[in-house]
């Protein structure tokens, strides 16, 4: 299925990646204008703020909904920034055109529900309003296609994915897992799709908004999502993740924007390179598990188990310890291993059980 789209044309400095920014939450009327003035002083032509939030647990704050609606209104009026909220249900976006609201966002647990997001597609129908679709919560990149397909197929046409990173069971550095290779075969399945980065749910801290909108911009990512609060540390919701303007405005000038260079000979020719060394990682492959269903028959004859694990724990150590003294994370060393000894059991047990 294709994308039936039309340019988005959100408004940016020249060449500049275009920057939604706003608090995570409306939490009172002087906030959102304090802040809003603030980020109109600071050049952002978008403002985005929460009025319905969807929290974990009941009892948090759960945005402030209509009654933040006229605020937001207030925003454009008097800075002439344009505004996007979160819609989750079709009463949400029946409230947000009510009062004007410029662009809606689908936040992530509700892409992950296609019963949800049909709903919405449905309330959309027939609307002229760009619609931004969140990934969902988990790394499922159809989950996620699917939801824009929904969308777009209502006949909304200027769209965008937001990148936000992924939940996994384990955090470690990032709130949001990034897994940069499933937004950017997004892109390369729907070339005509923008991308925007959310690094401040993904990070989850603010000292890694900066190196994620970085890497963001390097990976050719078309905007931003940024979530900056005029007093961050008082912040009613997501406190460690937002930014001040003035912060904001520091990273933002800081960002390196490469100028989308047309493939050149130097180029092509370390492309080439790669890919002959490609060729040769797969001959090796090859050759390694040709020598592996080898050992298989021996196992055979000799009526050997298939796994020896003192042996795989040590090819793990020594490859892991090896793959660190060449420059690379040891963890990646032994993942590597990890999946080439699955294949070499799978091929093991096939001749073993033949
Ligand atoms: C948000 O943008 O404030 C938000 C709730 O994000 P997400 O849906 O990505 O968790
Ligand atoms: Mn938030």
């Amino acid at each position: 299925m294709e994308f039936n789209l039309q340019p988005l044309n959100f408004p940016s400095d020249n060449k500049r990646p275009f920057v939604i920014a706003g608090p995570c939450a409306a939490e009172t009327e002087e906030q959102v204008m304090t802040t809003a003035r603030q980020l109109a002083e600071k050049g952002c032509h978008m403002f985005r703020a929460g009025v319905w939030k969807p929290r974990t647990k009941p009892g948090c704050f759960e945005g402030q909904g209509e009654k933040a609606l006229p605020w937001m209104r207030r925003v454009k009026e008097e800075t002439g920034m344009l505004t996007a909220i979160e819609v989750a249900t079709p009463e949400h976006v029946e409230l947000a055109l009510k009062y004007g609201v410029d662009i809606l966002w689908i936040g992530a647990r509700t892409t992950a529900n296609p019963f949800a997001v049909q709903e919405l597609a449905d309330s959309l129908r027939g609307v002229d309003v760009p619609v931004l679709v969140k990934n969902p919560v988990n790394p499922d990149l159809e989950l996620w296609i699917g939801a824009l397909l929904r969308i777009n197929g209502a006949g909304v046409k200027r769209m965008a994915a937001i990148h936000r990173g992924f939940s996994t069971i384990d955090h470690k550095l990032y709130r949001n897992i990034p897994l940069w290779h499933i937004p950017i075969e997004l892109h390369r399945r729907f070339p005509g799709l923008p991308v925007i980065c959310d690094p401040s749910h993904m990070g989850g801290r603010r000292d890694l908004i900066a190196t994620l909108c970085q890497q963001s911009m390097d990976m050719g990512f078309h905007g931003l999502l940024i979530e900056s609060h005029y007093n961050p540390d008082e912040a009613w919701s997501d406190a460690a993740q937002q930014v001040t303007p003035e912060v904001l405005d520091f990273i933002l000038e800081h960002l390196i924007v490469r100028d989308n260079v047309e493939m050149t000979e130097s180029l092509l020719s370390l492309r080439k390179q790669i890919d002959e060394m490609d060729d040769q990682l797969m001959d090796l492959l090859t050759r390694r598990m040709r020598v592996s269903r080898e050992i298989a028959m021996y196992k055979k004859e000799h009526n050997m188990g298939v796994v020896q694990t003192r042996r795989y724990a040590e090819i793990l150590d020594k490859r892991g310890a090896q793959g660190s003294l060449c420059g690379m994370d040891t963890g990646f060393i032994r993942r590597v291993y990890e999946e080439i000894h699955a294949e070499s059991v799978r091929q093991q047990m096939e001749i073993i059980n033949k």
